[in-house]
This record gives structure tokens, C-alpha cells and sequence, in this order.
């Protein structure tokens, strides 16, 4: 494919979420796998809902995500302004061009006449509402004399009557509205601001953007779109209308959903890793063939292929971005793995000398799933259980071992160089003398030791809770 260019079009209206955060991956996957160039152009004629911060909340998550941006208001090429109230001229330029050509027309109703005319549809069982196009019908005198009185108006789109509007989506195949179904709509708002869906096809004409690639929530905006291309005589780019993304109820994800973390910066602040985010993100409504489910960014480019987008709805599944970002950790060098940790600390850890903080990350390094995480994981240390509980004594009962052994575990650990390598040693020497192996030398130890009966590397846990309340605690048993 050639001359790909597709755009990422955030409202600066809050946050990077998960669902606009797809939407921009596949946007870039596309782009990249055909060597085109992915955008970034900013939607904020909604002036009301924009949100002081969001441009640079979004661009600094896309970045940490390893988003390469081709054009933006940050690296403006030759298709700028990349923030559509810095274009607005650009849009007065259609405006004009189709009122002389009869394709729009100015609306002088007030608010209250509208919103009257909307009621009385109403009462007339008119669920579809459409505005009467009373202002369709004016006169040029009439409509020359509003203007010299200065009466506000906004300019709405004729739509043709009786047409279909069909387009050929990649996702979903041939999608068709009937323009009957469309009243008149407002292409410029009486404060000379473009509506979304006029300033949205203007610039996919302007920066010749040749695939439109967004949520499916924007399938019922595309027949108006088509009708401004077909207005200016320019071709459309070819849609791609993304499925839902669902929640294990198997409703969209909703932002106002606060048991659910739906946003990148929730989850950087929680320790995942921005390449585990990404790949993660790139299997929401997309997969590739075959079982594997890890790729990097660049292998993820070389296969992405947008025959394979999902036409059902996709599960954001918790579990699996959690295992995502596992399969990530495992793969960090030791000191990569530190380093990364050491950002999530809470205080109660942070406050712990450097060295001791030093042996509880690398402790879990075969089981942290995400940096955060090394908090909850470090309880069996901070506070550790100081009585077994009914799993551990049922587990015990299974044990063999005899009281001789757990006094020589007491005397020996008494005896020995607090390090885990001596610890380990006398471990290993009294398995030889009591002849004890596997589950009945070590489980044994670790829950006289510890009282709980699993955990990471035993020696070093055993070092880490210290001889006084290891020996306590087999001193319990001996009584
Ligand atoms: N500004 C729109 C949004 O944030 C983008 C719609 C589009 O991609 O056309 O949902």
C-alpha cells in the first residue's frame, strides 16, 4: 500500500485511556507496516469539555508507551495546524464555498425555537427528531437582511434527500444510512467554531489522510462525513471501524467505571512496563496468527495486518495483562530489574535500609508481576504471620519430621553466620543427618521458620525475617 497516512485525533478532554489508546496503536501499526506516516492531530472545538493539561498528558503517555509521532503540533509538517481551533480560517474557507454552492444554508432559530420545534416532534410520537429546515426556505432577502441586523446564526449542512450513503469498511464490510435518517446538521456553530464532523473531514481531505481508523462509536458519523466529501468533490479515505473493547460483564468499558484501572498513567504509576502495555493493547481487537502472544513493537509492525481486526468485541482481560507484563519482567537483567522496582516502593519499605531494600526485591524476582507489587509481596517479611494457620497446620500434618530435627534446626541456626549461605548450609547439613529430603526437609523448615508454608528463596527468607524471630519461633515448637 502506498502513501499511508492515518491519524490518532484525541479531544483534550481528560487522560490517555485504554480505548483511545487502541485506537491509536492500530492507527500506528498500520502506518508503520505500510512505511506511512502516523499522526497526531488534536480535536478541540469542543471547547466546553476541553481540559487545561490533557494535549500534554496524552503526547507524555504515548511517548512512554514508544509511540513515534510523524506529525503533530509538537513536529509540524506541511499539513499544520495540527490543533483544529488553530485552522479555523481554513474551515471558514469551506464554510463559505459550500453556501455558495447551496450545499449549506444559514439557521437564524434561536435555542428556544429549536428546542420548541424538537418538543412538538416529540409529542408527535417523532423519536428521530430532525430540525424542520424552516431556515432552508428563506429567501436571499431574508436571509441579507438577518445578516445586516446581525442576527447570530450557525450554517447547517442541506442534506440531499433520498440518498444512500455506503461506504466499505475493513472491519465490518459494507455499511450503508439512508440520508432521510439525517435532519440538517450544524457544520459551524454561530460562534464561527466548526462542528466535529465538518472540521473532522475537512482535514482528513486536507492532510490527504487515506485510512480513518477510530472506534466504532463514530459509525454513525461517517454518512456525514461522506456528505462533505461528496460536497467538496474529494474522494474519502477508507474506514476502519474498530469493535468494542468490553468489561467481564461483557459491557463497554466505561469511564465512570472506578473498579477498573483504564487508564496508561494508572498503570505506569502501578509498575508495568510501557512495552508490556503496548503489546497488550495491540491484541484488544486484533490478532496475529498462530499461539504466540509476546512481540515486541517491531515485530508487532511487521505483522500487523488489518485483515485480521476482530469483528467481535474484545475482553479487556486484567489477568492476561498482568501475565503480559510478567513475561516482560522476567526478561529484565537483575540490575534492570532493581532499578525499575525501587520506583514503587511504599513508605514503610522505602524507609528500610538500602541494603535490606536490596534483598527484598531481588527475593521476587521470579514472582513480582508488576513493580508495585513488591509492596504486597514484602508483607511476608515486614509483617510476618507470628502464628501458623489452619492451611499451614494442615500441610504440617502431612510432614514427616521429628522433634530431634527441629531442636537441631534451633541449635544449629543459633550457632550459625547470619547469611543466607550459612542458612542454606544448615539446612542442607541436617536434611544428611536427619535424612530428610524435598517437601519433609524444607517445607518443614520454612513453616517452623516462618510459619507460613510457602514463599520465595527459604535461606533468604529465613535471613531476612532475622535470628530473633526465627529462633522465637521454633522455640514455640520446642515448649
Ligand atoms: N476526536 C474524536 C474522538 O476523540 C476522534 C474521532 C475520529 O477519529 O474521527 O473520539
Amino acid at each position: 500500500m502506498k502513501n499511508v497516512r492515518v491519524r490518532y485525533a484525541p479531544s483534550p478532554t481528560g487522560n490517555l485511556h485504554i480505548g483511545n489508546t487502541r485506537t491509536a496503536l492500530f492507527n500506528f501499526l498500520f502506518a508503520k507496516h505500510y512505511q506511512g506516516s502516523f499522526i497526531v492531530r488534536i480535536e478541540d472545538t469542543d471547547i466546553a469539555r476541553n481540559q487545561e493539561g490533557a494535549i500534554e498528558s496524552q503526547f507524555d503517555n504515548l511517548k512512554w508507551l514508544g509511540f513515534e509521532i510523524d506529525e503533530s503540533i509538537y513536529n509540524p509538517k506541511n499539513y499544520g495546524p495540527y490543533r483544529q481551533l488553530e485552522r479555523l480560517d481554513i474551515y471558514q474557507k469551506y464554510v463559505d464555498k459550500l453556501l455558495a454552492e447551496k450545499h449549506a444554508y444559514r439557521c437564524f432559530c434561536t435555542e428556544e425555537e429549536l428546542l420548541t420545534e424538537k418538543e412538538l416532534q416529540l409529542a408527535q410520537k417523532i423519536i428521530a427528531t430532525k430540525y424542520s429546515q424552516k431556515c432552508k426556505h428563506l429567501t436571499l432577502e431574508q436571509v441579507n437582511e438577518k445578516i445586516t441586523q446581525k442576527v447570530p446564526f450557525s450554517v447547517r449542512f442541506a442534506v440531499p434527500n433520498s440518498k444512500t450513503y455506503n461506504f466499505d469498511d475493513i472491519v465490518r464490510g459494507n455499511v450503508s444510512f439512508e440520508s432521510s435518517d439525517i435532519g440538517d446538521w450544524v457544520i459551524q456553530k454561530n460562534n464561527k467554531i466548526p462542528t466535529y464532523n465538518f472540521a473532522a473531514a475537512i482535514d482528513d481531505f486536507e492532510m490527504k489522510i487515506s485510512h480513518v481508523i477510530r472506534g466504532e462509536e463514530h459509525i454513525s458519523n461517517t454518512p456525514k462525513q461522506l456528505m462533505v466529501f461528496e460536497a467538496i468533490k474529494q474522494q474519502p479515505p477508507i474506514f476502519a471501524h474498530l469493535t468494542l473493547i468490553v468489561n467481564e460483564n461483557n459491557k463497554k468499558l466505561s469511564k465512570r467505571d472506578g473498579n477498573l484501572d483504564q487508564f496508561i498513567s494508572q498503570y505506569k504509576e502501578k509498575g508495568f512496563l510501557p512495552e508490556a502495555m503496548f503489546n497488550f493493547i495491540s491484541l484488544l481487537g486484533w490478532s496475529p496468527k498462530g499461539e504466540e502472544e509476546i512481540f515486541d513493537k517491531k515485530t508487532l509492525i511487521s505483522i500487523f495486518d488489518e485483515s485480521r481486526l476482530s469483528k467481535s468485541p474484545s475482553f479487556f482481560d486484567i489477568k492476561k495483562l498482568v501475565w503480559i507484563n510478567f513475561q516482560y519482567m522476567k526478561k529484565m537483567d537483575d540490575t534492570t530489574y532493581v532499578n525499575f522496582v525501587k520506583q514503587f516502593l511504599d513508605k514503610d519499605l522505602s524507609e528500610k535500609p538500602n541494603e535490606f531494600i536490596l534483598e527484598i526485591i531481588s527475593l521476587f524476582k521470579k514472582e513480582l508481576e508488576f513493580g508495585s507489587q513488591i509492596n504486597e509481596l514484602a508483607q511476608i517479611i515486614l509483617n510476618p504471620a507470628n502464628t501458623k494457620n489452619q492451611e499451614t497446620q494442615d500441610h504440617l500434618k502431612d510432614l514427616e519430621y521429628s522433634k530431634d530435627f527441629i531442636s537441631s534446626l534451633h541449635k544449629e541456626l543459633s550457632n550459625c553466620e547470619w547469611s543466607p549461605v550459612d542458612i542454606k548450609a544448615v539446612i542442607v547439613k541436617l536434611g544428611k543427618d536427619y535424612s530428610l529430603k524435598g517437601k519433609n526437609l524444607f517445607m518443614t523448615t520454612r513453616i517452623f521458620t516462618t510459619n507460613s508454608f510457602q514463599g520465595p528463596e527459604l535461606a533468604k527468607v529465613i535471613y531476612l525475617l532475622g535470628k530473633d524471630f526465627v529462633l522465637n519461633n521454633i522455640k514455640k515448637e520446642l515448649k
